[in-house]
């Protein structure tokens, strides 16, 4: 019998070749009727046959376009039309513009076999790309997401592209960046002083003998360059290492293929559909111990950085190079470069030669970094792959804009409902970062066509993103205090309304008593908070220079917690600091001399890890930490003494006795792997404690676990475990970092929720 039917599809359906698919498969069926983009997702038509109908929507819901992500299907009957062939129909509305824009699309199997056939015309063309995948958000220069209005406008399409580009039924229909050899971007070698190397017909063999020899190239990949070198060669990495004043920071390293990566580093399967994903993250992986690259990948942790090819460029390189280290093409914390006059800055200084193409990067967006564990995802990074995909906010209002933390910066737009995120912006105190900021809001604003009446931004006065805010022309203003903007948006994510307890364990965020937080329980809702326990406050002697070095730190714990005997201790287990440097030290914690008071958990881990042998200076956000944690053993040792203090409101959590405990096992000759393990132990039994006694008194058993310190997913998981085991229901970030690139989603909550109040 002849039937009509409807489908309704969203999810990730739309710039991902879903159109030519159902084409393709109703044409096959033999049934009539359309298929057409609405600002809801993918509308399908169809009538004919009921067992061609059947076979068809099975066949749709089994094989959708590889980089899809379908969400609902919904088939419902409608009455018959009588049409007699099957058609894509023009986008019904241009409803919201933010679904015709997806994230940069790593490049799908299809397109790679193309480019390795060598009977196939684009054999060895390094933008090759189709429907299912390639370069969206980085090329576009506005919307709707058109050919013309992207970097690809310069190139004509030959009559071949063109072909393929105007049949519905070919894997190119309608893909905006279609290119072949004839008519695409071309590759380049460029010198070290900016010019092409003389006579070289295969830009991409000569810079794979280049690579081959040891060398340094700044490659121009999707969202910037990135600095590159062979994996395997110890000295070229430390080549690379001296010129990026990159002492220990692991680097990233891309593997042609899965089945390397699995020779040098642990995959479980939910890693591997991670490296898989069309967003095409690095993925922080356990390194194998029988893996043969060089140590000098990632000197201080058993951790590897891997990620697989996502552009056709990449793959051509990787399947003659063999591994490659790619690092972010820029100074440190300063914006990725992209465009030639950056380019200039990154040859001769940190590479030997570029290889480059001639389509340009309209948008910057860095690789995102991502880590799991025990079944958890925790983003470090989120940029490519990811960015302008919208986070669902809990109430619609008027538009805003947030801007984040200083260190890790990431802003947000929001547009009703819904919150975009940038990509990673880097530490606002370099001034290319501060400009890259500016440029990015003026650029996502226009991009998304939003304009902000609400800016959200961090309570501290000193911030720089704070004083972007306040000349930032708009009718309200709203300062959001760090650690609760850090739990908001943690709740954002699980549709929290609160209130919760929020436990944020992280660097230092400005208080609302001017001291800097960063050991902190909130009982938070979207609106508000009270500040119901906190880490023992400490003296920060020299403040940011007590950060880079986690032996003053240290000192000022062992001053608060051990009287006469701090001498005695710091002589055995801080060699780094000179009794002279001690004294001047303890007048400066003693008088408060440049010496803020911070309950960060940070600090703690850093003074930790001073004690257990970090002596030395702090050359990347977070390295003492997670020097800790790579130390701590994972048996399941008891945890240490320590003290809550519930006299006053809020609470104090004291690990003084902790510290004791600690110096008594360095001085028993006990392992610092267990000391660093029974550490762990302590505070996430500490904050289980905690919480359990706040319980009694607030009657609230949800938990949001958020701040920079849970990037150690030791410790997140003890937390988890021991929460869950005493009865709370626990939530941690899945869409957003823990650190600070998550807290602007958490300010444009915060922020929509007092203007409604
Ligand atoms: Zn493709
Ligand atoms: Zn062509
Ligand atoms: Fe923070």
């Amino acid at each position: 019998m002849k039937r009509r039917i409807q489908i309704n599809i969203a999810g990730r359906v739309q710039g991902v070749g879903f159109r030519p698919t159902v084409y393709r498969h109703a044409t096959a069926a033999g049934l009539a009727g359309f298929v057409t983009n609405t600002p809801a997702g993918v509308l399908v038509e169809a009538e004919g046959e009921d067992a061609a109908l059947a076979a068809f929507s099975a066949l749709l819901k089994a094989q959708p376009p590889v980089q899809a992500r379908v969400e609902t299907f919904a088939v419902s009957d409608v009455p018959l039309r009588g049409d007699t062939a099957f058609v894509i129909a023009p986008s019904q509305g241009s409803g919201d513009l933010l679904i015709g824009i997806p994230p940069d699309l790593a490049m799908c199997s299809d397109c790679a076999r193309d480019i390795r056939d060598t009977a196939n015309r684009r054999h060895g063309y390094a933008f090759t790309n189709c429907t299912c995948c390639g370069p969206r958000y980085t090329i576009v220069r506005a919307l709707p997401y058109d050919r013309a209005q992207t970097s690809m406008a310069a190139f004509t399409l030959c009559p071949a592209c063109q072909q393929e580009y105007t049949s519905p039924a070919d894997r190119r229909f309608d893909a905006q960046p279609n290119a072949c050899a004839a008519c695409g971007p071309a590759l380049r070698l460029l010198d070290k002083q900016n010019m092409p190397v003389p006579d070289v017909a295969d830009p991409l063999a000569a810079a794979v003998d280049l690579l081959r020899q040891g060398r340094v190239l700044a490659l121009k990949s999707l969202g910037g360059y990135h600095l590159c070198c062979d994996a395997t060669d110890a000295a070229a990495i430390r080549r690379l290492r001296e010129r990026k004043h990159r002492p220990t920071k692991p680097f990233a390293v891309m593997f042609p293929s899965l089945e390397q990566i699995r020779a040098h580093c642990e995959v479980s399967p939910e890693e591997e559909a991670a490296l898989a994903d069309p967003s095409a993250p690095i993925v922080i992986l356990r390194r194998r111990a029988d893996s043969a690259l060089p140590a000098e990948i990632s000197p201080d942790t058993h951790d590897l950085g891997a990620f697989l090819p996502y552009t056709p460029l990449h793959l051509l390189l990787l399947d003659r190079t063999g591994p490659l280290i790619m690092t972010s093409g820029n100074q440190s914390e300063e914006p990725l470069a992209v465009d030639e006059s950056e380019l200039t800055q990154l040859l001769g200084t940190f590479a030997d030669f570029a290889l480059v193409h001639n389509r340009p990067i309209v948008r910057r967006c860095d690789d995102s970094v991502l880590k799991l564990s025990g079944g958890r995802r925790i983003l470090i990074r989120r940029a490519r792959g990811f960015v302008p995909g919208a986070i669902p906010l809990p109430m619609r209002g008027p538009p805003v804009l947030a801007l984040g933390g200083d260190l890790k910066n990431v802003f947000a737009l929001t547009r009703q409902q819904q919150a975009i995120l940038s990509p990673h912006i880097g530490n606002l105190a370099e001034f290319a970062s501060y400009s890259f900021l500016k440029t990015a809001v003026a650029d996502l604003a226009r991009l998304l066509q939003i304009k902000p009446e609400i800016v959200a931004h961090d309570l501290h006065p000193d911030y720089a993103s704070t004083q972007f805010a306040k000349e930032f022309p708009a009718h309200t203003h709203i300062a959001v205090q760090h650690h609760h903007a850090h739990i908001v948006a943690g709740m954002v994510e699980h549709n929290l309304r609160g209130p919760v307890l929020g436990i944020a364990l992280d660097g230092m965020g400005y208080g609302t008593d001017g001291t800097l937080w960063g050991g902190e329980v909130l009982l938070a809702d979207l609106c508000t908070f009270h500040r119901v326990a906190h880490f023992k406050a400490a003296r920060l002697p020299g403040g940011d220079e007590a950060t880079r070095h986690p032996v003053r730190t240290a000192w000022s714990q062992l001053v608060a917690e051990f009287g006469d005997e701090a001498e005695a201790v710091a002589a055995e287990f801080l060699p780094a600091l000179t009794e002279i440097e001690r004294g001047t030290l303890r007048t400066m914690i003693q008088q408060g001399v440049r010496s803020p008071w911070t309950t960060s958990a940070g600090r703690l881990f850093d003074a930790v890890a001073a004690l257990l042998g970090f002596q030395g200076e702090v050359t990347f956000e977070g390295e003492a930490a997670i020097h800790l944690q790579m130390l701590a053993a994972t048996a399941p040792l008891p945890p240490y003494p320590f003290e809550l203090v519930r006299q006053r409101d809020p609470w104090v959590i004291s690990f003084g006795p902790t510290l004791r405990a600690i110096v008594q096992d360095l001085r028993a000759g006990t392992p610092p792997a267990a000391i660093a393990g029974r550490f762990h132990r302590t505070v996430a039994a500490a904050l289980v404690e905690t919480c359990a006694a706040l319980r009694m008194r607030y009657a609230r058993h949800e938990v949001v676990l958020t701040g920079g310190v849970m990037q150690n997913d030791f410790l997140l998981d003890l937390l988890h475990t021991g929460l869950q085991a005493r009865g709370f229901k626990v939530h941690s970030h899945a869409l957003v970092p823990p650190n600070d690139g998550g807290i602007a989603l958490g300010q444009a909550a915060v922020a929509l929720a007092k203007f409604f109040t």
